[in-house]
């Protein structure tokens, strides 16, 4: 067995509900009739998106974590895994507890591995996921209207201040550093919450670039969707209300300076909740999904009207010059902030 035989040992594992898995030159999956096909890929390298010597236990369960992130922000069922992967050497010691962390997540979610490729070079994973939603029922960034609620879960900027400690910008107590990390080095995807969200929510997105960030790109997309067919195109507007934002964070953690948690709550990556927008009227339903789906809901804010860029002025004909207008209201103060270039754990 040549080393990068090793590399297919430890990632082939038997497929439940596939027709084909590895072994061929490429995998055979029968479709669920009704249902699309939801695809996703997301790729992590050392250096940019961890670090080299992370626990590759983590690093496993978080490679497929991500990906299984987007598909619950489309309200997907996961069903199959595909790994390209580059090592510097085939390491028995990394390469059996990384796949170990990965099958492990793949098992909970019922996530068949079907194959994928494996070379020599800089350490570098790229995980693509299938899933699969009925016709008609994905969750979209594009649907939110104006005076949608929007709503997260779990809590905005944990992972972030997980991040901040490991860097040495503060010093958590021992249960906020724990629950910090946690979510940092091995979220947990917001799977089942997606599903119930299906004919609830009218927009989702996951959050792994920052608040700020992920709600201007759901802003832009509904923004186009509401315009369709207009000369130009406007992002949707939003209010977030500061202490119902940082509410979860601040219950779990004693003062830790107002600026790094401004930073870790709305701009702060690596969260992998879902933020998503819905009608007033389903307040009552979504209050109801709380407890099944274990992630705290929090409504955060709403989505105002199409508006023109802070300047005052319309964005130029590439719609995606337009950046959206999203104002915090704190203690009846409101600040417009920027969903790009708001970056600090960017
Ligand atoms: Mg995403």
């Amino acid at each position: 067995v040549d080393e990068f035989g090793l590399i297919s040992r430890y990632f082939t594992w038997p497929v439940r509900h596939t027709a084909l898995g590895v072994g061929d030159d490429a995998a055979l999956i029968d479709p669920t009739p009704g249902c699309l096909t939801v695809a996703a890929a997301d790729m992590l390298v050392a250096g940019v998106h961890f670090f080299a010597d992370a626990d590759p236990r983590g690093l496993g369960h978080k490679a497929l974590a991500v990906n299984l992130s987007d598909l619950a922000a489309m309200g997907a069922q996961p069903r199959q895994a595909l790994l390209g992967i580059a090592l510097p050497a085939a390491d028995e010691a990394w390469l059996a507890p990384f796949a170990d962390g990965f099958a492990a997540l793949a098992e909970r979610y019922g996530v068949d591995w079907v194959g994928g490729d494996t070379t020599r070079g800089p350490l570098n994973l790229c995980v693509t996921v299938l899933g699969e939603v009925p016709r008609g029922m994905a969750l979209l960034r594009s649907g939110a209207r104006p005076g949608d609620d929007v709503w997260v879960s779990g809590v905005p900027g944990l992972a972030a201040l997980g991040l901040a400690h490991l860097r040495g910008e503060c010093v958590l107590a021992a249960a906020a550093r724990d629950a910090a990390l946690v979510r940092l080095h091995t979220p947990e995807p917001r799977v089942a919450l997606g599903f119930a969200l299906r004919g609830i929510a009218s927009a989702c997105i996951d959050v792994s670039d920052g608040l700020l960030a992920d709600l201007g790109h759901l802003l832009c997309a509904s923004g186009d969707e509401a315009c369709a067919g207009a000369r130009v195109a406007m992002p949707l507007s939003a209010e977030l209300e500061w202490d119902a934002v940082a509410a979860p964070l601040t219950a779990l953690l004693p003062p830790i300076g107002d600026a790094l948690r401004r930073d870790a709550v709305l701009a702060g990556g690596d969260d992998y909740e879902l933020l998503f927008t819905a009608p007033a009227a389903c307040r009552e339903s979504i209050t109801a999904l709380t407890a099944p789906t274990t992630a705290p809901l929090t409504r955060i804010g709403r989505i105002g009207a199409a508006v023109a860029g802070e300047n005052g002025s319309l964005p130029s004909s590439d719609r995606r010059s337009a950046e959206p207008v999203i104002t915090l209201i704190e203690d009846g103060r409101r600040t417009h902030l920027r969903s790009r270039g708001y970056r600090h754990f960017g």
